[in-house]
């Protein structure tokens, strides 16, 4: 476990919710008590994102959109600008998570563009990085890791380092319910870290993947874990609740 450091709740809502059922839930969320430490972030669709982020504006919920483009607003049909997403009071984006990735074909270069883009605009980005489990299978996770971090290495400057968040999601953990063992993930996280560490040497990097309160605990008295990217246990206010006490319980 990390010595003193803040601890991560973010909450992907993916494509479940509806503006309605979205609503509904912020409300719930944005009356939890957050505990010093924690920061508790929430993803909400698209269509959703401008009630969320009203309806949290003056609490400790920080809302953000599940992707993003790096671009400076233009003729950029279907995508989503840092400008508008500020505007409208959100503070962070979700880049290259796997089902960006994997179903949506968004390539290493893509993720990679988007998210220095979106840190050049003065904007919190969640990058996400994992294997598959044939990457995994063959002995690949490692290269995987490096392969996707490669570009921002050397494109991140010192003044924007406290921006970027890092979360680890084995493709295979995601939705499964399976959760990747205690030292598959350490070792995966400390391959980021090094491999970052010439832009941020206490960069924060989350677990993702099947996340949830009976196993959260444990994921958080890991070494070099600061915290979760929770899909499926977030669309739930007291899973939500419970993850944000347990990571409080931990947070300094
Ligand atoms: C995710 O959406 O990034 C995720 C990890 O989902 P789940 O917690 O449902 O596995």
């Amino acid at each position: 476990m990390r010595a003193s450091q803040m601890r991560w709740v973010v909450g992907n809502w993916k494509m479940n919710l509806g503006p309605q059922r979205s609503i509904s839930l912020a409300k719930e969320i944005a009356a939890l008590k957050i505990p010093d430490g924690v920061q508790a972030w929430i993803a909400p669709s698209t269509e959703s994102l401008m009630s969320v982020a009203a309806i949290c504006k003056g609490t400790k919920i920080l809302v953000g959109s599940q992707n993003a483009c790096g671009e400076k607003p233009g003729a950029f049909t279907g995508e989503l600008s840092v400008p508008a997403l500020k505007e409208i009071g959100c503070g962070f984006a979700i880049i290259g998570h796997s089902e960006r990735r994997h179903v949506f074909g968004e390539s290493v270069e893509l993720c990679a563009k988007r998210a220095i883009g979106i840190l050049s605009q003065d904007f919190k980005v969640i990058f996400c990085v994992g294997e598959t489990l044939e990457e995994r299978r063959s002995g690949r996770t490692e290269d995987v890791l490096r392969e996707q971090l490669r570009p921002l290495r050397d494109a991140v400057p010192p003044e924007q380092r406290e921006n970027l968040i890092i979360a680890y999601e084995p493709v295979w953990a995601i939705g499964t319910g399976i959760v990747a063992k205690e030292e598959e993930y350490t070792a995966a996280h400390n391959i980021i870290a090094d491999r970052l560490a010439n832009i941020n040497i206490n960069l924060p990097i989350l677990y993702g993947g099947s996340v949830a309160p009976n196993n959260f605990d444990s994921i958080l008295r890991a070494h070099n874990v600061s915290g979760g990217l929770v899909g499926g246990a977030s669309l739930d206010v007291e899973k939500f609740e419970t993850l944000i006490k347990l990571a409080g319980a931990l947070a300094n």
